[in-house]
């Protein structure tokens, strides 16, 4: 028989697995000796089991909750449902991996219209049980029974303005019984039946809604976006409760143990007194800042700084806790490793390690490696700055520069998002409903909630910009506009700027400049260095991109594209010309115009580069993309080259393929028209001369031939490259260095990458054709139908963003055996979009490549991903 069900004192934090990181962690901390009320936790397990069983809880798994239940009452010396003495309990959600979208806390389940009473008596305290009461039939009725909260939440203002009570602590327990009765009218309004009053149903029916939201639409989004795969499941942890709101000596908080903005070593959080679970969080009254808990109850801070203390070292990282305090007695309700913004995480590890707690592979393992993407933006031009006037101020809950046009919903962030716009979203207070439209925006401003805030908490995470709580403006949603106390209004879609390093909100759009790399970026970046074994290579098509990426640490480019050179207004002509040439002879003119421009190029990003290697992809995409639409651009055409209108539109016309990218593109180019491939190795070869006689420094081109399929069309290729590199070096009387090789983006060339390795010098995985090419989605058309893929749980993630490890890596790791049989010291790389994506370089790193090429902003990732993949492969 599976155990489903395990008390706190049986688990421990290993076990996140099984028990979910809130669980294993209240299991951790009750170990420890700290004060944690009493509780279990069933399973991820027995939640993956819920659905095997259709949707139900097993009468097996229901017998050990039940045993658990008793074993929890028979410590707590408390009863379910006994109004003499009842025993209430939280329900609380908990995965793996922390999960917005999950459902939320339900707090004071047992409560009845007989418990109510008895909890009056025992703590002789009418306003503190209807208070609990009021607050359990709300969050049970809206997490449990869908009737929303907004309905409940009109009601209490209603109260609260009947009876001139301006915060919900001034309501009187004659109020808060009012409120609980309208609340049971309005749940048996709503649902045809009233309020379940039997303790038991209460619970289950709670854990089954916890189970059910593991697969609500917001869980799945997080999901997709965070790589949390939909087979873990979500641990629910049972408690017994603990009362903040019991009176001014009792009260509920939230704190960090360092600064989760800046990593500054001090304690930072924030409390209210009287007041219960999420309260704080809310942004219902404003909290106190922690450190004023040091005047108000002096004994129970000197407790809570030493837990900290225990906490931080016990696990070793930044902790991220959630406390009650009941009759001024602290109690622990939650520790986690705290979320953390990008320069937050540099500077706690690097503390940490000089601290003594942490190795250097620890502190690597530390630092996600997406998070480091934030700290290469942009940030405000302090000249901007200093001639803006902010219009308002907020809390700097998420740092970074954020213009965009205003938009009210979440909604209509994400469809102006999707039409190309920048956006600000602009919320009273964020929710996980609003996931979607966070993502999609450049910035987040909410009037309400603190620093712990679901705004502040998410967008750090995301490594977005946040104000919020910013009070000094009123947004009303339904008008969709804002006004600042200051003056200034915003309407939707105006332009506006935040910053979220200091709070400050500004019309406009403010101009920024590059970031300035902190001590602790070096040294950690020098660190990964040290214990990385892939090389980190950077897709660059400009000496501009190229200066950049090395800057970031780049160690060559590996994947120049010599086609977005042609795209210049300047070149376009030649290029037009060259394509809709009927002649050989008068492609070679045109191709002689190109010359010098490829080859000014390539010395530009040569001299960058130094002595680094540099790939040059020939020219790859499918012609239509160069050819003429305008008609005047058709006209000019046909005047340079001699000929018709209509000729030139003849041409044009014949040009057309019904699936270009399946056509006639990439090295299939080259065997139509060999010129072409000459003039490119003419370019790379007296390029690379040239450097070398002006600096002394020559660098290695590595020619890569696109498309290849089979290897006699590589050959072929391969043929005129060293015929005209021969050629040139004779001419310039000069000997240098190159390498041909291929990319390998069809599953053809990887089923036949032995034969292609004999006379191939590298390869480099193009998986942005490859992922095209073994799904057959078009990567452009894609997106169209994915959705639903990702709603019916057909796929997770997006296979052109996270490599397709099953399919798409295995047909590479063929490709990896099969080129190394044939010629073992191959050179392995990967140059598609997923050379920056941490999962995938860890990918990389087990299937033995060289070296991963991303865009530039995109090396620190790799280059730390690099790293963690060979500390965790070792
Ligand atoms: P989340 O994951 O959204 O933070 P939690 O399960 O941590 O949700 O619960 C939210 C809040 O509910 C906590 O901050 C805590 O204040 C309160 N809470 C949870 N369990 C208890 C309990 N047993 N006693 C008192 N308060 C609780
Ligand atoms: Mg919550
Ligand atoms: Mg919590």
């Amino acid at each position: 028989m599976s155990k489903f069900v395990y008390l706190f004192k049986e688990g421990n934090a290993s076990m996140k697995n099984l028990l979910g990181g809130k669980g294993a962690n209240l299991a951790e901390m009750t170990s420890l000796g700290l004060p944690v009320p009493r509780g279990f936790t069933v399973t991820t397990e027995a939640c993956i089991q819920y659905y095997k069983d259709g949707q139900k809880i097993s009468e097996e798994i229901e017998n050990q909750i039940n045993a658990a239940l008793a074993a929890t009452e028979e410590i707590v010396g408390k009863k379910f449902g006994d109004p003499a003495n009842p025993f209430l309990v939280s329900v609380r959600s908990g995965a793996r991996a922390s999960m917005p979208g999950m459902m939320d806390t339900i707090l004071n389940l047992g409560l009845n219209d007989a418990t109510v009473e008895g909890l009056a008596k025992l703590t002789n305290n009418e306003r503190f049980a209807y208070d609990s009461y009021r607050r359990f039939i709300q969050m049970f009725s809206d997490v449990v029974m869908e009737v929303e909260k907004k309905k409940f939440d009109a009601i209490l203002e209603s109260v609260k303005e009947h009876n001139k009570a301006e915060k919900d602590t001034d309501l009187t327990a004659e109020n808060l019984k009012e409120v609980v009765r309208l609340y049971k009218e309005l749940f048996l309004a709503e649902k045809g039946f009233g309020f379940p009053q039997e303790p038991r149903e209460q619970l289950l029916e709670a854990i089954k809604a916890v189970f059910r939201s593991w697969d609500n639409p917001r869980a799945i989004v997080y999901r997709r976006e965070n790589d949390i795969p939909a087979s873990w499941g979500t641990a629910v942890n049972i408690q017994a409760m603990v009362f903040g709101n019991m009176g001014d000596d009792c009260g509920t908080g939230v704190a960090f143990t360092r600064n989760p903005s800046t990593g500054e070593k001090k304690l930072y959080g924030e409390f209210l007194m009287n007041a219960q679970g999420e309260d704080v969080v809310a942004g219902i009254r404003t909290p106190y800042s922690i450190s004023q808990l040091h005047e108000t109850q002096p004994e129970v801070y000197e407790e809570f700084t030493k837990i900290c203390d225990i906490l931080e070292h016990h696990y070793k990282d930044m902790q991220d806790m959630e406390f009650t305090i009941e009759h001024n007695k602290l109690f622990m309700l939650q520790t986690r490793n705290g979320k953390r913004t990008a320069p937050a995480a540099l500077k706690i590890a690097c503390d940490l390690m000089d601290e003594g707690m942490l190795s250097h592979e620890e502190a690597l393992l530390k630092i996600e490696p997406r998070t480091l993407d934030t700290l290469l933006h942009n940030n405000f031009d302090p000249a901007a700055l200093s001639n803006a006037k902010a219009v308002a101020q907020g809390l700097a809950a998420s740092p970074g520069a954020a213009s965009g046009r205003v938009y009210f919903s979440a909604e209509d962030a994400a469809e102006a998002a999707a039409r190309g716009e920048k956006v600000i979203l602009a919320r009273l207070e964020t929710s996980p409903e609003d996931i979607e439209g966070m993502i999609s925006s450049q910035g987040i401003l909410t009037a309400r909630g603190g620093m712990t805030s679901h705004a502040a908490v998410v967008a750090r995470g995301m490594g977005k910009c946040c104000v919020a709580g910013c009070s000094q403006v009123k947004i009303d949603d339904d008008k969709k506009i804002i006004k600042a106390d200051s003056g200034a209004v915003f309407h939707e879609g105006d332009w506006m700027s935040l910053d979220g390093s200091t709070g400050k909100v500004y019309e406009g759009a403010l101009a920024t400049i590059p970031p300035v790399l902190s001590e602790e970026f070096h040294r950690i970046m020098n660190l990964a260095d040290e214990f990385r074994t892939l090389k980190v290579r950077t897709n660059a098509d400009s000496p501009r991109d190229a200066k950049v990426a090395l800057s970031f640490g780049a160690e060559g480019i590996g994947l120049c594209r010599t086609e977005h050179m042609f795209f210049d207004e300047a070149r376009i002509p030649a290029v037009r010309e060259m394509i809709l040439s009927k002649t050989e002879e008068n492609r070679r003119k045109a191709l002689a115009k190109l010359l010098p421009m490829q080859r000014g190029d390539f010395e530009g990003i040569y001299r960058a580069m130094g002595e680094l290697p540099v790939t040059i992809r020939f020219l790859d995409p499918p012609l239509h993309e160069f050819l003429p639409q305008e008609d005047s651009d058709i006209e000019d055409l046909a005047k340079t080259m001699g000929i018709t209108i209509e000729d030139l539109k003849a041409t044009v016309d014949s040009l057309h393929e019904f699936n270009p990218m399946m056509g006639h593109r990439g090295c299939r180019l080259g065997v139509t028209y060999p010129e072409i491939m000459e003039m490119q190795t003419r370019a790379v070869i007296e390029a690379a001369i040239n450097v070398f006689k002006e600096t002394g420094k020559t660098v290695i081109p590595e020619i890569m031939i696109p498309l290849v399929c089979e290897v006699k069309e590589f050959e072929f290729i391969k043929n005129i490259v060293d015929t005209t590199a021969k050629q040139v070096m004779e001419e310039k009387q000069t000997k240098i260095e190159y390498l041909v090789g291929t990319m390998i983006e069809i599953p053809r060339a990887c089923l036949t990458a032995d034969e292609i390795a004999k006379k191939a010098e590298f390869f480099s995985f193009g998986t942005n054709d490859l992922s095209q090419m073994t799904f057959g989605f078009s990567r452009d058309d894609a997106t169209k139908f994915l959705g639903e893929y990702y709603s019916k749980k057909i796929f997770e993630s997006d296979p052109f963003a996270r490599l397709d490890q099953i399919g798409v890596g295995k047909l590479m790791k063929l490709a990896v055996e099969l080129g190394q049989k044939t010629r073992p010291n191959i050179k392995l790389g990967i140059c598609g979009e997923h050379g920056g994506d941490p999962s995938s370089v860890e990918f990389c790193h087990k299937i033995g490549l060289n070296y991963v090429s991303c865009s530039p902003y995109r090396v620190p990732i790799a280059r730390l991903a690099a790293a963690q993949s060979a500390i965790k492969n070792k």
